[in-house]
C-alpha cells in the first residue's frame, strides 16, 4: 500500500444542493482534513479523528487555509487563451474579428501544443483542475489538449469543434469529415487515462443540418459521451438561427431535430430561452452551463439562475475563456453573484462554491470522481488563503462565520488566493 498523507485545514463539504436544500447542507470543519492515498481520498473528517485513525500518516498542515475540491470549469475554449480580453465586439463580430483568425493557427501542432500547455498551467494556477473545452476544427488541437493534460495528470473533457458553414475558408470541415474526425478522436481519447471525449458542434449557425445530423448519429453510437454546444446566447444570434432554420420551432429545436438533445448534452449560455425550450431541457435532464463573465463581457444578457434551478434544471458554471474575461473560477463566482443580483437574487456563498465544484462536476457527469472530496473520489484539491491580500484580509478578519470569511475571497480573490493545487494527490502549484 502506498503512504497515506493527511491534509489538514478548514474543510467545507455539501450533503445536498444548497440552492435547493438551503445552506444547511454545507458542513464546515474549522479543523478538518482529508486523508489521501494512491491519488484518492480515503477519508474526510475532523483533524483529530484523522490523526487518531491514521497515526502513521504523513501530515501536511495547511493551517487556516480552506481545503476545497479543485474547481471544475464546465465550458472553455482553450484555443482562445491568447486572445482573451479582446475589445469591443458582440458575439458574431467577435467571432469573425478575433476568434476565427486565432483558431486558424491550430492546424499547426506545435502552436496547439504551446497554447494547450499555457492554458492548462494558467488554469491550475487559478485552482481549476478539470475543465470541458472546445478545441478547434483541427484534430491536432484535440491531440495537443489531451496530451498536455495527460502530462499534468489532469481529468479533462473536450472535443473537436465542428463547423461546415459561416466560418472562414480554412476553418471549415464537412458533415462527413466532422463525423470521421470526431469518431477517430473519440476512439483515440475517450477513456484514455483521465480523458473524456465530447462531441462538439460549435453552434447551429456554423453547422449545416447535414453536419448536425451526422454528429447526432455519432452521439447515438456513443451515448455515454457528452455532447456540448451553444444555445441562445444573444438575441441577434437567435434571429440568425431562425433565418437559417426556418422550419425549427425555436433554437433548441435545431439540435433536437438532429439528435442533439439529451441527458448528456451540455448547452452553454442558455440565456434567452422560450418556455418550450425550458420544458424540453428539463424533461431530458440536460445541463445548462452558465458563463457569467462572458455574458457581461460580450453583452449577452442575464442568466436566470434561480428560476432555472427552481424549475429543476441542472446547471454548471464556467469561464467560457476567452469570451469570458477571466481564467478564474473565483472571478466567475463573483460574476454569477453580480448577474443574479441584477435579476433581484443574492446567491449565497454556499451556492457559488457548490456551483464551481460539485455543481459543475454534476453537469459533466463526473461528480463520482471529482468535485466533492468524498471518500473514494480522486484527490484533486486546492488550498485557499482567505486573507490573500490586505483588502481581503481586513474584511475576512471581521467574519462571524465561514460564509463571511470566504465571501471576500469569492468577490475579490484571484490566483494569489490559491496557495496550493494537487492533482491525484500530487502537488502541482
Ligand atoms: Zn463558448
Amino acid at each position: 500500500m502506498s503512504e497515506i498523507t493527511l491534509h489538514l485545514g478548514q474543510t467545507l463539504w455539501f450533503s445536498g444542493n444548497p440552492m435547493i436544500d438551503g445552506p444547511d447542507v454545507a458542513h464546515h470543519d474549522s479543523r478538518g482534513g482529508i486523508a489521501v492515498q494512491g491519488g484518492h481520498v480515503v477519508a474526510r473528517g475532523t483533524a483529530d479523528d484523522l490523526r487518531r485513525q491514521y497515526p502513521q500518516a504523513a501530515v501536511e498542515d495547511h493551517g487556516q487555509a480552506l481545503i476545497l475540491p479543485g474547481f471544475i470549469d464546465a465550458h472553455v475554449h482553450y484555443p482562445q487563451t491568447a486572445m482573451i480580453a479582446s475589445w469591443g465586439k458582440r458575439l458574431i463580430d467577435w467571432l469573425n474579428t478575433y476568434t476565427f483568425p486565432e483558431e486558424m493557427k491550430f492546424g499547426d501542432a506545435g502552436y496547439a501544443a504551446e497554447i494547450a500547455g499555457r492554458y492548462l498551467d494558467l488554469a491550475l494556477s487559478y485552482g481549476t483542475t478539470t475543465m470541458c473545452s472546445y478545441c478547434t476544427i483541427h484534430p491536432e488541437s484535440v491531440d495537443a489538449y489531451f496530451t498536455a493534460a495527460a502530462a499534468r495528470g489532469m481529468r479533462v473533457l473536450g472535443g473537436k469543434t465542428c463547423m461546415d458553414r459561416n466560418a472562414p475558408d480554412g476553418l471549415q470541415d464537412t458533415a462527413q469529415s466532422a463525423y470521421d474526425d470526431s469518431k477517430a478522436l473519440l476512439e483515440r481519447w475517450h477513456g484514455q487515462g483521465r480523458a473524456s471525449y465530447v462531441i462538439t458542434p460549435r453552434f447551429s449557425p456554423t453547422s449545416t443540418p447535414e453536419q448536425l445530423s451526422a454528429l447526432g448519429a455519432l452521439w447515438a453510437e456513443h451515448p455515454g459521451c457528452l455532447m456540448q454546444t451553444h444555445l441562445s446566447e444573444q438575441t441577434d444570434e437567435i434571429a440568425w438561427v431562425r433565418g437559417l432554420y426556418p422550419e425549427a420551432r425555436d433554437y433548441l429545436d435545431t439540435y433536437e431535430a438532429y439528435g442533439l438533445l439529451g441527458a448528456n448534452g451540455l448547452y452553454g449560455h442558455a440565456i434567452h430561452l422560450e418556455p418550450r425550450e425550458r420544458d424540453r431541457l428539463r424533461e431530458v435532464g440536460a445541463a445548462l452551463v452558465h458563463c457569467p463573465t462572458s455574458n457581461t463581457f460580450i453583452g449577452s444578457g442575464l442568466f436566470d439562475m434561480s428560476g432555472l434551478v427552481a424549475e429543476g434544471q441542472r446547471v454548471g458554471l464556467a469561464t467560457d475563456t476567452g469570451g469570458g474575461s477571466s481564467f478564474s473560477m473565483l472571478r466567475t463566482m463573483a460574476a454569477a453573484y453580480e448577474v443574479a443580483q441584477l435579476r433581484g437574487v443574492a446567491l449565497h456563498p454556499s451556492a457559488l462554491l457548490w456551483l464551481a465544484t460539485e455543481g459543475s462536476a454534476r453537469s459533466l457527469r463526473i461528480a463520482d470522481r471529482v468535485g466533492t472530496l468524498a471518500p473514494g473520489s480522486e484527490a484533486d484539491f486546492i488550498t485557499l488563503d482567505l486573507g490573500s491580500t490586505p483588502a481581503i484580509a481586513q474584511r475576512s478578519a471581521q467574519a462571524a462565520d465561514i460564509w463571511e470569511a470566504v465571501f471576500p475571497t469569492i468577490m475579490m480573490g484571484d490566483d494569489r488566493a490559491v496557495t496550493g493545487v494537487w492533482v491525484l494527490g500530487e502537488r502541482k502549484g
